[in-house]
């Protein structure tokens, strides 16, 4: 099923391909919320000012999708299950050739970063270190972030390398202050093209590292 998503300018489509998001995962994004972001709230709902691009370091958008499907994390990411059981995710996916999948609805609460979940709405991209993102894949972010701007109040668009820079800040939300992991994604250079096409938008990058 296509989803036409019409703004003033452009108009693309978003497939929606839901996760399982059961009570489960309504419960432990709840418990997410309150232990690791320190808000209290008996709903999964988030208030994004931010949007994250990733890549999945996942080869294929079907691999992906079933990472990610599960509400709880599997054995093998132990290293961040300590920090909870949620499973990771983000509200969209963007495959390859550009076409946008979302995921679940952009107002839930995903987990794919951390300290920032609670704002920000994540998008992965089919790619890697070896396999950069493509040209298809930088003019569908483009046209998701443009969309997304005029849904909620944007000011912030990062690439997940960026992340650790908001420590410090007032956004910066994450009660174990040892909890953190190195990103490259999605990579210095798609994140310079994307903020090139985006300019005319005025959205902020990650604070400057001190
Ligand atoms: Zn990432």
């Amino acid at each position: 099923m296509a989803l036409i998503v019409g703004c003033a300018k452009p108009t693309f489509r978003t497939f929606y391909k839901p996760i399982i998001f059961d009570d489960q995962r309504k419960q432990l994004s709840i418990e997410y919320l309150q232990v690791r972001h320190g808000i209290k709230q008996d709903n999964a709902v988030i208030k994004p000012v931010m949007v994250v691009l990733h890549w999945t370091a996942i080869p294929s958008l079907e691999k992906t999708f079933d990472a990610f499907n599960n509400p709880t994390l599997p054995e093998a990411r132990k290293a961040i299950s300590t920090a909870g059981t949620l499973n990771v995710s983000s509200q969209y996916l963007i495959d390859r050739d550009g076409t946008i999948f979302r995921l679940m609805p952009d107002s839930i609460f995903a987990r794919h970063v951390i300290g920032l979940n609670y704002c920000a709405i994540g998008v992965e991209n089919v790619g890697s270190e070896s396999a950069p993102l493509t040209k298809k894949q930088l003019l569908a972010n483009e046209n998701l972030v443009r969309y997304l701007k005029t849904k909620y109040p944007i000011e912030y668009v990062i690439g997940h390398y960026e992340y650790r820079q908001f420590i410090g800040t007032g956004l910066w939300k994450e009660s174990d202050p040892n909890y953190l992991t190195e990103k490259t994604d999605p990579g210095k250079s798609f994140m310079k093209r994307i903020r090139n096409r985006l300019k005319d938008l005025n959205l902020k990058g990650a604070p400057e590292k001190k």
